[in-house]
């Protein structure tokens, strides 16, 4: 072999070598540099977390507040020149509600206001009203019906399970270096049933009266309104009533209160000290958004045949009402938003097609993932495949808070280990490195894990979630900008990956 043919023997090996490695890595650092740029040097977290918090407010499914929530989205996508965007129906979510007046205070044995918020699809009062305070104290219905014809126009609370006790766990902490050397080696992570939760347990199996039993009686006896022990240090945790939004007429007024203004009610009334209040409560049913929609938007693929094929992206877009959603989950939502935002901004190549989906009814059960899966992917009654059944190569959730991404939930799908390796690599600068093989629930991505499609959720730094989510206080000051800037140059990188990956994503066999 001459010199020359020689060296055009090497030139031909490196282009080959280089060609099958632009294969296997299927990215390029040139385009993650535009991501880069896109999500540090020109976001819209902020603007878009006013706008979701602040301006549009709190987002209760069935009501006013969710459908300019969606509206919002929807012309916010659109004014990203996405494609297909629109709102989808899922299916019937059943009655809104709203709340138009809530006044409580504490009149008896002196005045002061208390932090309190109805429960959702509960009723109100008749005008204002000053109603004594009943401690029905009741561990079996022969005790409940002891209170009968005691209970008419007056406010029913009951005792509290739990004494606060002074928590010295930090609110928010940061992966520290020693628990990300430690994370997945140790089989501590695996964590066993809560004990707490299992203390409830027994207990509620023990307690012979119902929520739904001592509602009834007392809607019966004429009560004015039940007031539950919800949240602590001036925070409520706001629920709702579970069949409220399929009834024609608002139920008994039922009321959340935060520990320390529901404890001392119960304190003082134990020692023969009369509690009276001051309520004028206005709430109603609608009817005007029963028909449950998820927001819609794509960025078409280029490849000519992977472009039938989908990476989707989603968080849900619905909240509680008793603060703004900020953590539960705006955070997700202007995340998903921005990650589209920079993708398209960006101009890098997708081979796949990318979709965002802004879920509702997330609250009540899951209910707008579900309906979009039955929809178009997977009949859960009849184990029937959808049209997109084979075309979805993964679905990435956010709904864990606020806190930066440091690493991804597996759920219980090895075989994307060393995938996920290779996508890492250059995000490591950002703090990306966690693998869990984990396989934990709770938000919408359970839908597309239960057919066998990688639906993921993130490993993230602990900020904030427990004390705020749910709460009067889950507001636009949970949001960490810094943070969700951070995380939507994670999830574009590996969304951008994904779409340009050879094959769809691995999946995970079921049983
Ligand atoms: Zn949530």
């Amino acid at each position: 072999m001459s010199i020359t043919k020689f060296l055009r023997a090497i030139v031909v090996i490196k282009i080959l070598l280089l060609s099958h490695l632009v294969v296997a890595q299927s990215y390029s650092y040139d385009d993650i540099q535009k991501i880069r740029n896109e999500a540090f040097g020109n976001s819209s977290i902020r603007e878009l977390a006013v706008q979701l918090t602040d301006a549009v407010g709190p987002r209760l499914s069935g009501g006013k507040g969710l459908h300019n929530a969606c509206t919002w989205a929807k012309e916010t996508l659109e004014g990203y020149n996405l494609y297909n965007t629109k709102l989808e129906p899922w299916g019937n979510f059943g009655k809104g509600w709203e709340m138009e007046k809530f006044y409580i205070a504490m009149k008896q044995p002196y005045y002061q206001p208390l932090i309190a918020v109805p429960q959702a699809w509960t009723g109100g009062t008749s005008g204002l009203q000053i109603a004594d305070v009943v401690l029905v104290d009741a561990n079996t219905e022969e005790m409940l019906l002891t209170y009968s014809g005691k209970l008419q126009g007056k406010v029913v609370i009951t005792p509290f399970e739990k004494e606060l006790e002074v928590s010295f766990e930090p609110l928010a902490s940061r992966f520290t270096d020693e628990e990300i050397d430690k994370f997945g080696k140790s089989p501590e992570f695996r964590a066993d049933p809560d004990p707490y939760m299992l203390e409830r347990k027994r207990k509620s199996q023990a307690y012979g009266v119902s929520r739904q039993q001592l509602k009834d009686f007392c809607e019966a006896e004429g009560a004015l309104a039940i007031i539950e022990n919800s949240g602590s240090f001036g925070t409520v945790r706001s629920y709702g009533d579970r069949n409220g939004r399929f009834l024609d007429e608002l139920g008994i007024l039922t009321i959340d209160m935060t520990h320390e203004h529901y404890a001392r009610m119960v304190r003082l009334i134990d020692r023969g000290i009369d509690v009276s209040l001051e309520l004028d409560v206005k709430n109603r049913l609608i009817d005007d958004y029963s028909e449950g929609v998820n927001v819609i938007a794509e960025i078409p693929g280029v490849h000519k045949k992977l472009k039938d094929e989908v990476v989707m992206i989603g968080a849900h877009i619905d909240s509680w009402h008793a603060g703004t959603g900020g953590n539960d989950n705006a955070s997700g939502v202007i995340l998903m938003m921005e990650v589209m935002r920079i993708l398209k901004q960006s101009g890098v190549k997708l081979d796949r097609t990318v979709r965002i989906a802004l879920w509702t009814g997330e609250e009540q059960g899951l209910l707008g993932s579900k309906g979009w899966v039955e929809k178009h992917v997977y009949n859960f009654d009849t184990n029937e495949k959808g049209p997109e059944y084979d075309k979805i190569s993964a679905y990435y959730n956010f709904d864990y808070g606020t806190g930066r991404i440091k690493g991804i939930f597996l759920h219980d799908n090895l075989a994307l280990k060393p995938i996920f390796q290779d996508f890492f690599e250059p995000l490591d600068d950002l703090g990306v490195s966690l693998i869990s093989n984990r396989n934990p629930g709770g938000s919408d991505h359970v839908m597309f894990n239960r057919i066998g499609i990688p639906g993921f959720a993130f490993i993230q730094d602990r900020i904030d979630y427990g004390r705020g989510y749910h709460t009067n206080m889950d507001t636009f000051e949970r949001i960490q900008l810094g943070d969700l800037k951070q995380a939507a140059a994670v999830v574009a990188t590996l969304v951008y990956q994904t779409a340009n990956f050879p094959t769809k994503l691995p999946r995970k066999q079921l049983p």
